[in-house]
């Protein structure tokens, strides 16, 4: 058995009705004996208690009453002939008497109820199925506290059972919620938004074996949606967090709904009506939700403190039983209670319709205290909220209640509940909105904090440290990542800060001398910080920075490295790192160590996974390189020690122009690509042919600059061998062989068509064809910008980028 509760807003003229018949007849129809209750129908309770007003005011209420039965049968042939004779006695006499008793309030709004389940039986009726109306009234027994009335459970119990047990078979009943009957047979109510609790003490009873509650929200919320735009659904929760949120006036349950469904265990689903069938499940209320800690922020309004002021207090035993007596014989719940250490007086939050009466009622109490002074003050404030965050651990309050003070909402009051995590905020009425927003805000948005440690500064490092400040408030906003630079270092320096490095980093980090090993302070700092999301961001060319990779990955840090050492290192570093960071479960990124920022090895990895088997990678590795033979090419006029100088002038090589003449960096590449397509090679493998003559490769600069015409000769007598449609490339080579597993690497000068892809490459332009099995001949080529810092550290800013999106937050 089943029971399916709808709210009001489902019932109301429109597209829930029609869900809500078919959800019935769905259920129905599996076989699931469902037992419906049902709310008046859309704001019918406001409009029956709108009439009594107008009745006790002795207002003409006719055009009030009439728009009210419009609504009620619209759509239908119903008459509801004698509920109508019965209202318009009732709400006659009321205007008569200019008085309407708690009693007679309750008939009045009873027929809210009972109109809803008449209507949706009747509906029912006409597709054919055995629909009945039920009074819970014939079962529910009460006390006599009208309006808010107790529920014996035993005798309630007990008729129930017998009244369901005598329905047909087939008969699907739908019952009123919210109402009941005295033991004197008069009606009764459970209180204001008790439909909920009439279907749990149902599904109490009748042992079912889930109750739907189905609304106009498809579940329980991380706050109120009208409050606090940007909520999430509670997807699930447990029965003692959602009975506290009820508790804090989330509209969907009655305070007292829980109770009767964990006494049975019985799981309960809040969902919504209007989305039925669209497959989002709500918010699943368990004794054992799959996530055990909630978080949730609910609010109460029209709240007073009342204050208690006094010396009487201190040591005195039986002022707060006094104060608590008095409140009780004055009928006022009293809400959070807070009290100094110092007894010098005590506030207590009620409802605001009850702080005038708890003022009369202490002041009664304490008379003679206020005349002899031992009480000084006892007076309301009124105006306030309560927001509870609930599910909150006491270690995360920094953060929000640091965003409150920020924005200017300074709590009234705090208070924290021990065993199930909610603390309580006082604010006024016009902050609640705010502290609402902003609480949820820090707990439920907060953008996700990477953290980078950088090291080196160079061209390329100080450019992306550039970057990297200037995107960051950009970043936070629209994509939620907060990338925080904690650490900035050379090899002499390190500079930290956990709350991120920003503009003028150069001058402090040129006061922070290094002590120490560099490794241990990161890890040292990122462990004493708790900062989570950690990248090492490698900018240097240095082995041993490289060489700390796999230690740093075993400390929780991503790598990022524009740093081509540790791709060139002896395979067997290079599969070592591998399997650390996979142990670690780590990530490892260096697009930029071929082609600068080109999107080459991730493409690259991709199709070698996805399985294509890549035939060869050819083409201009270097971007530097490029960039020479491209001015030699266009210009025959133009001598290498002319285009070498321009080159450097513009960073696009290095200080020492040997280093990318020699084309070693050209065999690296070579390198890192096959290493890509899992060949184990050695950088001994590839055969490179270096243009500078030997000579001249052990001078120091000076020197070399000097006799730098015989490394010109050379280039030279290759630029004479060229063809008029020739031109001079320095050009990288991998032939794989899969099938004999057979690697042919090479780089080194070589003539092309100047009409050929290699030939037309302009600039600093790197440019790699990739062959593949399916592509056939015709490569997919990857051209573009190939050197130069800041592309380069662009790139690595896009490695950065994409490890932080893979985060959790
Ligand atoms: N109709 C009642 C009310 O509006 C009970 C309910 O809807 O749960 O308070
Ligand atoms: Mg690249």
């Amino acid at each position: 058995m089943k029971v399916l509760k709808f709210g009001g807003k489902s019932l109301d003229n429109g597209a829930g009705i029609a869900r809500v018949q078919e959800i019935i007849i769905d259920s129905y129809q599996r076989g699931e004996r469902p037992v419906v209750v049902v709310s008046a129908r859309g704001g019918s309770t406001d409009a029956l208690l709108a009439l009594i007003d107008q009745a006790v005011r002795g207002e003409d209420f006719a055009a009030a009453l009439e728009r009210f039965w419009e609504h009620q049968v619209a759509g239908t042939a119903l008459a509801f002939y004698p509920e109508r004779q019965r209202l318009s006695q009732l709400l006659t006499g009321i205007a008569l008497v200019r008085e309407c008793s708690a009693r007679l309030r309750d008939e009045l709004v009873s027929y809210g109820e009972l109109l809803s389940v008449q209507y949706l039986a009747h509906l029912l009726g006409r597709q054919g199925y055995d629909a009945r109306a039920i009074d819970a009234g014939d079962f529910f027994v009460t006390d006599s506290q009208y309006g808010a009335a107790a529920v014996d459970l035993e005798r309630s119990r007990g008729r129930c059972v017998e009244l369901f047990g005598r329905l047909p078979e087939g008969a699907i009943p739908i019952v009123t919620g919210f109402i009941a009957r005295d033991a004197a047979g008069l009606r009764t109510t459970l209180g204001r938004n008790g439909s909920n609790y009439s279907a749990a003490l149902l599904a109490n009873f009748l042992d079912a074996s889930l109750m739907e509650n189905y609304t106009h929200v498809d579940g329980i919320y991380t706050a109120n949606p009208e409050l606090v735009p940007e909520v999430r659904r509670i997807d699930e929760l447990s029965y003692g967090d959602a009975a506290e949120l009820a508790q804090f006036g989330a509209e969907i349950l009655h305070t007292k709904t829980i109770e009767p469904l964990q006494a049975k265990d019985i799981p309960l689903r809040v969902l919504s009506t209007f989305c039925y069938g669209s497959g989002t499940g709500g918010t699943l209320v368990t004794s054992q939700p799959r996530r055990k800690v909630v978080r949730a922020l609910a609010s109460q309004s029209r709240r007073a403190l009342i204050h208690f002021e006094g010396r009487n207090m201190l040591g005195h035993s039986g002022v707060d039983a006094r104060i608590f007596g008095a409140l009780r014989d004055a009928d006022v719940s009293a809400g959070l209670v807070s009290q100094g250490s110092t007894e010098r007086g005590t506030a207590i939050v009620v409802a605001e319709g009850d702080a005038d009466r708890a003022v009369e009622a202490l002041k009664t109490e304490f008379r003679q205290d206020l005349i002899e002074g031992r009480t000084t003050r006892i007076y309301a404030e009124k105006g306030l909220a309560v927001v509870a965050i609930i599910g909150l651990n006491l270690l995360e309050f920094d953060r929000p209640y640091r965003a409150l003070v920020r924005n200017r909402v300074l709590p009234i009051l705090l208070s924290n509940t021990v065993p199930d995590n909610t603390l309580c905020l006082v604010v006024t009425e016009q902050e609640r909105a705010k502290a609402l927003k902003v609480i949820h805000g820090e707990l439920f948005e907060r953008p996700k904090r990477v953290h980078l440690a950088i090291i080196g500064h160079g061209t390329v490092g100080g450019a992306l440290i550039g970057q990297l400040i200037e995107q960051r408030e950009q970043l936070r906003e629209q994509k939620h990542i907060d990338l925080r630079i904690f650490a900035i270092a050379d090899s002499r320096h390190l500079l930290l800060d956990a709350e991120g490095i920003g503009l003028g980093w150069e001058e402090r980090l040129e006061e922070c001398a290094q002590e120490g090993l560099l490794e241990e302070q990161l890890v040292d700092y990122g462990q004493s910080h708790a900062l989570e999301n950690m990248i090492l961001v490698d900018n240097t060319a240095s082995s041993y920075i490289a060489s700390l990779y796999p230690f740093f990955a075993s400390y929780g840090f991503d790598i990022v490295s524009s740093n081509k050492r540790s791709n060139i290192a002896p395979y067997a570093d290079y599969l070592y790192l591998r399997q650390t960071l996979q142990l670690h479960r780590r990530s490892y990124r260096y697009e930029t160590n071929v082609g600068a920022g080109l999107p080459l090895i991730d493409n690259l990895k991709l199709l070698h996974l996805a399985g294509e088997q890549i035939t060869r990678i050819h083409g201009l590795f270097s971007g530097s390189l490029s960039y020479i033979f491209n001015r030699l090419g266009e210009d025959p006029s133009l001598t290498l020690r002319a285009v070498v100088e321009e080159s450097a002038r513009l960073g696009l090589t290095e200080p020492d122009p040997r280093e990318d003449l020699s084309g070693e960096d050209v065999a690296r590449k070579v390198l890192i690509l096959v290493r890509e397509l899992d060949v184990a090679a050695e950088l001994g493998d590839v055969d490179w042919v270096n243009p500078v003559p030997e000579a001249l490769g052990e001078l120091s600069l000076e020197d070399f600059w000097q006799r730098f015409e015989e490394l010109e000769q050379a280039i030279e007598a290759e630029r004479a061998a060229c063809a008029p449609d020739e031109v001079l490339r320095y050009v990288g080579d991998i032939v794989w062989d899969g099938q004999r597993g057979e690697a042919h690497l090479s780089a080194g000068l070589r003539r092309v068509r100047r009409d050929s892809p290699l030939g037309r490459v302009r600039g600093a332009d790197s440019c790699f064809e990739i062959y593949t099995e399916s592509y056939g001949s015709q490569p997919i080529v990857i051209q573009g910008a190939g050197a130069g810092a800041v592309v380069t550290a662009r790139g690595v800013f896009g490695d950065v980028l994409r490890l932080a999106e893979g985060y959790e937050s």
